[in-house]
């Protein structure tokens, strides 16, 4: 018997699509598994509009058989089979459709777009065989062919018996080699597991011959091994059920029996959107952080069925990087039916899905955040962070949908508000959202910068993470209302401008000398606005402050200072130590410069910046000792 060529492209993209395409071999036994449902499929539809056709829904299942012995795996269904021309076109052209043609060679390279063009699914088997032969039996025919391929070099088909009307798939599993192992998929755990994985939510019973072993009748403390037909796939995707048959527990064993994580998720969400584009979906929000999530190698994703059936195990296009701690599934029948299991990026339905799937997080958090407060916080200290990275990256693009899902801890309460709670509680007079940033909340309590404000009555936020300004500078302002450090130069608390002119026409000269001594290390020395019982403190000019300084400077490959904030030292004019130095100005210079040096390295303390010269520092306390 002649055997015939396959194309001449199939057999390229043949090749390349066993080497290079499937990432994962195992994906092979859910190829055909889907394909089995897709044949049972056929006839269940068949019946729909064919009187003389009963489906009767127990003669249809597909059933997977492993023999060690002849290494064979043999993948049955009692699906719709094929006509001999069927399996020559079907099996032996990989793209059938008329419009076979390549756009241009790096699409081909590349190959994921073939992959969404055309079903190749069938191919995969040859990644774990070396022979492939498919039994078939088409509906209404008394006819069966044996279709058999060594892979690309061609196939034959021939006439055979086959008892019932269905499609046998038998694999000649490939012999292990030094790198590869082959074996497993003929082990009866590993088939299982596989099936589970992927193909758990197949409509059909998906059976295979199980032994276990169990105590002999009879003889006390004997075992004997048995072989049962079970059935591996539980049929049934909790997605498609209705919310109210649900429990939260059901749920809860839903994400453990996934591993979307070890936590117990703080809520879910079950979509069944059958607008636009209808698909199911269960998303969790987790409460912990895994424990890479705030690194590179962590992969953000939601697993994809289409019909049921597991396409990918991380769609990332799904979720946008700011809501990439969300696990969880999503399950469209909408998906381009054509559309290859392997790669789908640039599909329609799935972008519209994605939009769809970030409103419903967003109004779930908000939800969250309103009726579960506790909980908000929960998970807000696990993943806050990375809402306040969506605020910052993109320079500022998702602000509007991230804005009010962001905490901070407030002066007030001391406990975390949102910015809609701080501006609604803004007194008449009060012009800026103000805060204060540094290292932890117990630090910035004692911040001396924050004495005028708190004296007004004003709440301030306290930011203890590094993005946290950054994030703040591209919200710019909250509902008309901008962000105010209160180290920064003008506060807009007006009360003491005039007295503070004529602090400044004093003390001018003190002032200037005490520039001079520390020149190169702050723009200004000046009389503060916001001191009360401190006696000094560092504030900022312009847009960069000592804590953004901080961060910038502490960044890989920023070498320690390359980022200067403009500083000003700021003196608290009533306090006793300021007498100490207007004496010193006027008969003493070199306690002057000495004072100078204490104050500004005191100030350095206070905001949490090295002092340049300890040693020096100590001896400069030690002289005002003795
Ligand atoms: P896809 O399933 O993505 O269309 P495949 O390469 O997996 O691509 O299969 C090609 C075609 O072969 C299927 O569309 C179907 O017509 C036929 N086929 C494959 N397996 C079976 C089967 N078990 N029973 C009937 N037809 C099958």
């Amino acid at each position: 018997m002649a055997k015939k060529q396959f194309k001449a492209e199939s057999k390229r993209l043949l090749e390349m699509m066993i080497n290079s395409i499937y990432t994962q071999r195992e994906i092979f036994l859910r190829e055909l598994i889907s394909n089995a449902s897709d044949a049972i499929d056929k006839i269940y539809y068949r019946a729909l509009t064919d009187d003389q056709l009963v489906f009767n829904k127990d003669d249809y299942f597909i059933k997977i058989k492993a023999d060690k012995e002849t290494r064979t795996l043999t993948i049955s269904d009692t699906g719709i089979g094929m006509t001999k021309d069927e399996m020559e076109n079907n099996l032996g052209i990989i793209a059938n459709s008329g419009s076979f043609a390549f756009k241009n060679e790096n699409e081909l390279k590349d190959g994921h777009n073939i992959i969404g063009q055309f079903g190749v699914g069938f191919y995969s088997a040859f990644m774990v065989a070396d022979v492939v032969t498919v039994i078939s039996r088409a509906l209404g025919s008394d006819e069966a062919y044996k279709w058999e391929s060594r892979g690309a070099d061609g196939y034959t088909v021939e006439l055979c018996e086959k008892a019932e009307v269905g499609t046998d798939i038998i694999l000649q599993i490939k012999e292990n080699t030094e790198d590869d192992q082959y074996d497993e998929y003929l082990e009866e755990y590993r088939l299982k597991s596989i099936v589970k994985k992927y193909s758990d939510f197949i409509r059909y019973p998906i059976k295979m011959d199980v032994t276990g072993s169990r105590p002999k009748e009879g003889s006390e403390g004997e075992y004997e091994s048995y072989t049962e037909e079970q059935t591996v796939n539980s049929m049934v995707p909790i997605w498609r059920k209705n919310k109210s048959e649900l429990t939260d527990e059901d749920y809860e064993n839903f994400y453990m029996e996934k591993r979307y994580g070890f936590d117990k998720p703080v809520s879910h969400i079950h979509i069944k959107a059958d607008g636009a584009v209808v698909y199911n979906a269960i998303l969790y929000i987790p409460e912990t952080t895994p424990f890479d999530y705030y690194t590179k190698e962590y992969e953000k994703g939601l697993e994809l069925y289409s019909n049921g059936v597991l396409i990918m195990n991380k769609c990332a296009d799904l979720l946008p990087d700011y809501f990439s701690f969300v696990k969880g599934m999503v399950d469209s029948e909408d998906l381009s039916l054509n559309i290859s299991r392997e790669m789908l990026q640039h599909d329609r339905q799935l972008k519209a899905i994605a939009k769809n799937i970030q409103s419903k997080i967003k109004s779930q958090l908000q939800t969250l955040l309103k009726d579960g407060r506790d909980k908000y916080e929960k998970f807000y200290a696990s993943f806050g962070r990375q809402l306040k990275f969506g605020v910052y990256n993109d320079y500022g693009m998702n602000k509007d949908v991230l804005q009010d899902l962001l905490l901070f801890t407030s002066s007030k309460e001391k406990k975390l508000v949102t910015l809609e709670e701080y501006v609604s509680r803004m007194s008449e007079d009060q012009k800026y959202i103000y805060y204060a940033a540094g290292e932890s909340v117990e630090r910035l309590e004692k911040l001396p910068q924050t004495e005028l404000v708190l004296d007004k009555g004003y709440e301030i936020l306290y930011f203890t993470d590094d993005i946290d300004e950054f994030a703040i500078k591209m919200i710019m302002k909250y509902k008309d209302k901008e962000f105010k450090s209160v180290s920064s130069g003008d506060l807009g608390i007006e009360a003491e401008a005039s007295e503070d002119k004529a602090d400044a026409d004093e003390n001018k000269e003190l002032f200037a000398a005490m520039k001079d001594l520390l020149t190169g290390k702050v723009k200004e020395v000046k009389a503060s606005k916001r001191l009360k019982s401190h006696p000094v403190c560092l504030s900022t000019e312009g847009e960069l402050t000592i804590e953004m300084e901080k961060v910038l400077n502490a960044m890989p490959g920023a070498d320690g200072q390359s980022v200067k904030a403009d500083k000003v030292l700021e003196l608290n004019v009533n306090h006793d130590v300021f007498q100490s130095l207007k004496k010193a100005y006027d008969s003493d210079k070199e306690k002057l410069a000495l004072y100078t040096n204490l104050l500004y390295n005191q100030a350095l303390l206070i905001e949490g910046l090295p002092v340049s010269d300890p040693v020096e520092f100590t001896n400069d306390i030690c002289k005002v000792m003795v």
